[in-house]
């Protein structure tokens, strides 16, 4: 059997052990004579699989049943037109910080319905190099939204945004949600899809505290209210079945490698094979402020463009594939999410040493 070193930044690396879980179970399940995709969603069977994990979820985030944790199908972006949809009435204003192409896509989903939206800060003069710490919320705010990693430019928050207490926060956290531990408690709506860190592409993770459900909008097409999700646990029309029933094993997985503490010391491990290299070294080159840096998608630049075609032609022919930069921004790129086994990132480093010798 033969495995690559997977950087993509999303559909990316599966842990291997769950990868093989699935192979033993795929056919028969354990011993129901039947694959989970050929399952009723509506078998008992099923239902322990989206329970477990929905439990999954809970316990490494730590919340209880303050909380709606749903699966849902349209990707991050369809979240993008969901939260306004819901939790921004006439009269209120969507507040976002523009920290990249996501939030961008977010802004305009607001916009592109109707919505009244106040931009609070925006990293975008600088090209989208840093993550603005000071905002600046307009009245009448029916929430902050901010991305808590940016994939694309590879800057992430390390510390939560400070926002009045009354003001309901909303994370878009596709590319870092379960890498670390933070207080789920101050956010009220957090959304991410799963195939960056959790699992594979097809369901979207969406957290709500149930007080803030409380307050969405309810005059919406059926499929487009959380509150028809939430009132069938994910299960109002079929659900991805499959997609589920991976990042349910991908969940168990980080809880028994040490949880969100233990891939937080790894994911930093990992992330600092390279950002060493940055920091000793002028022939690499990190794009963004040291102080917000990524600890999952890391950008960076050779002297040249040359060089760096070079580069990612070099490291695929030594299985490391996934390392061009997003078609937006060029250069250099890699994902280093939970699932990236700690031995690719230092065989990336290795090779960035070597390459950088015989090619200064
Ligand atoms: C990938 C990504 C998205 C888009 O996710 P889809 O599931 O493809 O819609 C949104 N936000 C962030 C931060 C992402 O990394």
């Amino acid at each position: 059997m033969k495995r690559v070193h997977i950087f993509n930044a999303g559909p990316t690396v599966l842990p291997l052990e769950v990868l093989q879980e699935v192979q033993k179970d795929l056919v028969d399940y354990k011993g129901k004579g039947l694959s989970v995709m050929e399952m009723s969603h509506r078998s008992v069977e099923y239902q322990g699989i989206i329970d477990n994990a929905v439990a999954s979820v809970k316990r490494l985030l730590n919340i209880g049943d303050d909380y709606e944790v749903l699966f849902l199908q349209g990707g991050a972006s369809t979240q993008f037109y969901m939260i306004p949809l819901n939790f921004c009435p006439d009269g209120k204003v969507a507040n976002y910080v523009d920290t990249g192409a996501w939030s961008a896509k977010a802004i305009k989903e607001a916009k592109n319905i109707g919505k009244d939206v106040h931009v609070a800060a925006s990293s975008k003069d600088k090209d989208y190099t840093f993550i603005p710490k000071e905002l600046s919320i307009s009245e009448n705010a029916a929430y902050v939204h901010i991305t808590s990693n940016n994939t694309i430019r590879g800057t992430e928050y390390h510390i939560d945004p400070n926002i009045p207490a009354d003001i309901p926060l909303i994370a878009d956290m596709s590319s870092d949600i379960m890498s670390k531990p933070f207080d789920v408690k101050k956010y009220s709506l957090i959304y991410a899809g799963a195939q960056k860190n959790i699992g594979p592409a097809g369901t979207t993770l969406v957290i709500i505290k149930k007080d803030f459900l409380k307050t969405a909008n309810i005059n919406l097409p059926t499929m487009m209210a959380y509150k028809t999700h939430a009132d069938k646990g994910s299960m109002f029309n079929t659900p991805p079945t499959f997609a589920i029933y991976v990042v349910g094993k991908v969940l168990k997985w980080i809880e028994d490698k040490g949880g969100l503490e233990g891939f937080a010391k790894i994911n930093q491990e990992k992330a600092s094979y390279l950002y060493n290299i940055f920091d000793s070294s002028d022939f690499y080159k990190g794009t963004v402020v040291k102080e917000d840096r990524s600890l999952m998608n890391i950008p960076f630049r050779l002297p040249t463009e040359e060089l760096e075609k070079k580069f990612i032609a070099e490291a695929t022919a030594k299985d490391m594939i996934g390392l061009k930069g997003h078609r937006s921004v060029g250069g250099c790129r890699a994902s280093v999410y939970n699932s990236l086994p700690l031995e690719s990132a230092k065989a990336l480093s290795e090779f960035m040493v070597e390459f950088e010798k015989n090619n200064k």
